[in-house]
């Protein structure tokens, strides 16, 4: 019987987890690697969580190919993965009426792709819909399928499902060399090392965001030089009723799309990014800083004039891979077996899914004409992450009655039970942040200030550790010394 293809997807982010998802639908080994203790802790923990619409991508460019088709996947995808998604869509704002003409090549762009429902609205008809929004504002162009999500919890569960139906994950294993051997069509990859041994491998996705270059020159393929292009964000504590329903974008700047305000999934309010470029190197600088919060608010104020910084929760950064190409790099390349996923920069999020679905059915199957026979016991579908406050009152009730800690809540800001951290424990959790990114204990306004000391105390009660050995996240971010009195 011929082996089984063996497949190593570097990475897993959300666009690593999603292709090694999509590729236990056929019987093939797929590994994942990942050199953090978690999973969607890259790019991925740190950006604008929109499901973008998929009009505003220049035409022609892979960005646009792929954005509005992974939007329209993104809704069976939330079902199936068990993450939230929410279509709450998106405004481009004019405040200057040479502008205008702006918004119908959005209109024509959005068209082209297949995008319905998209128009252009009236002041009066923007207000009515977000009343908070600037008096400057003279219309704005309106896209129904953008959406909100948790871009972690999407590589959360694509990974969680993808282990269900056969992949190996390796945390805390990054890969440090690709050994490459001549075959009869050039070089081609055979093994993969890391910093626990060596893999024999037939093929290697590259999808390792900031350090996508690094791998490619391992295996001596060519990618498009990357830097990071960091961006700041201010988020804010939660509004009832809510202060903007939609994704509020300005008229996008030459680099970005300009500095939004947007409500997250669970109710709080985001402002930013900024967009300033960094050197190759300083691929973890991820402070904030006084002039790119500054910006922010003074920004997201032309939209929105109340803002007040006293809302604050939260700042932190996030790094896009920026390529001079502005566009992602996906395909085969000039090594046998070396597959690029990367240069994901935004709309990446967007786009995951299609380019998941693209790279094993186009690039390996198509492409490469690698057979992979179909997995019949593929199983798509996870169990969703409950916070069972949100449960109507009588089935929370009825989860009490079954589990006494699903009555205790240990996360007030955001009511998050005993029961439900011991739970993303059991589902994969191993340090404080990976409960944060499951549950959203510890996400809302003390930050942990109430919470920290019971979510530790849980995760050592079910991991057998001690409380000492329990961290924040990887590294050395243990949250005790020792002990006080002995
Ligand atoms: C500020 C900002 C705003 C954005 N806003 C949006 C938005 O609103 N909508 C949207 O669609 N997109 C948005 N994006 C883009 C989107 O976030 C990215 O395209 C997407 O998250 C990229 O995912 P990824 O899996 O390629 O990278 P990552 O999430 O970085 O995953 C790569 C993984 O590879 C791992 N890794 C690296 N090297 C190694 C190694 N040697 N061995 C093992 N593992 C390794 C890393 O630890 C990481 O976990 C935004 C990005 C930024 C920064």
């Amino acid at each position: 019987m011929r082996e089984l293809l063996r497949v190593a997807v570097i990475g897993a982010g959300v666009v690593g987890s999603l292709i090694a998802r999509c590729l236990t639908r056929y019987r093939c080994e797929v590994h994942i690697f990942e050199k953090e203790e978690d999973v969607g802790w890259g790019i991925t923990k740190a950006n604008s969580a929109v499901i973008h619409g998929g009009y505003d991508d220049p035409p022609g460019s892979v960005r646009a190919r792929f954005c509005a088709k992974g939007n329209a996947m993104y809704s069976s995808l939330s079902e199936e993965l068990g993450f939230e998604l929410k279509r709450i869509g998106s405004f481009v704002l004019v405040q200057a009426p040479e502008d205008f003409p702006y918004l119908e090549t959005l209109k024509a762009q959005a068209l082209d792709n297949g995008l319905s429902g998209c128009a252009i609205l009236p002041a009066q008809k923007v207000r009515d819909l977000e009343p908070h929004i600037a008096d400057t504002v003279l219309g704005g162009f309106w896209c129904p399928s953008a959406g909100i999500t948790e871009p972690w919890m999407v590589a959360i569960g694509a990974v969680e499902n993808a282990v269900k139906n056969g992949a190996r994950l390796h945390l805390s294993e990054a890969v440090t060399g690709l050994v490459t051997a001549e075959g009869s069509r050039g070089r081609r990859v055979v093994a993969l090392k890391t910093v626990r041994g060596e893999y024999p491998i037939d093929i290697v996705i590259n999808a390792s965001g900031l350090w996508a270059e690094e791998l490619s020159t391992l295996a001596g393929a060519y990618c498009p030089p990357l830097h990071p292009r960091k961006g700041e964000y201010l988020l804010f504590d939660k509004f009832d009723p809510p202060l903007v329903r939609s994704i509020l974008f300005p008229i996008p700047s030459s680099v970005s799309k300009g500095i939004l305000v947007l409500p997250t999934v669970d109710g709080g309010l985001l402002l930013g990014p900024t967009a300033t470029d960094l050197p190759k190197e300083a691929r973890e600088e991820t402070s904030t800083t006084r002039e790119g919060l500054s910006e922010v608010l003074y920004s997201a104020r032309k939209l929105v004039p109340t803002l007040d910084p006293q809302w604050t929760v939260k700042t932190f950064a996030g790094l896009r891979p920026e390529s001079p190409q502005k566009d992602f790099a996906i395909g085969k390349t000039e090594v046998e077996g070396f597959i690029q996923a990367a240069a994901m920069r935004s709309p990446g999020l967007t786009a995951a899914p299609a380019v998941a679905e693209h790279v094993v059915e186009e690039v390996l199957r198509r492409e490469c004409g690698y057979s992979l026979e179909s997995n019949d016991r593929f199983t798509p579908v996870n169990p969703p992450f409950v916070n069972v406050s949100n449960l109507p009152l009588e089935e929370w009730e009825k989860k009490i009655e079954t589990d006494p800690l699903y009555g205790k809540i240990a996360c007030v800001c955001n009511k998050v039970t005993e029961g439900d951290i011991r739970d993303a424990v059991r589902r994969g959790a191993t340090t404080v942040d990976g409960v944060k990114f499951r549950t959203r204990a510890s996400f809302g306004r003390c930050q942990g200030g109430f919470c920290l000391a019971k979510i530790a105390e849980i995760l050592a009660r079910e991991s057998g550790r001690s409380l000492g050995e329990v961290k924040m996240r990887s590294g050395r971010t243990e949250l005790l010394r020792g002990r006080v009195r002995e």
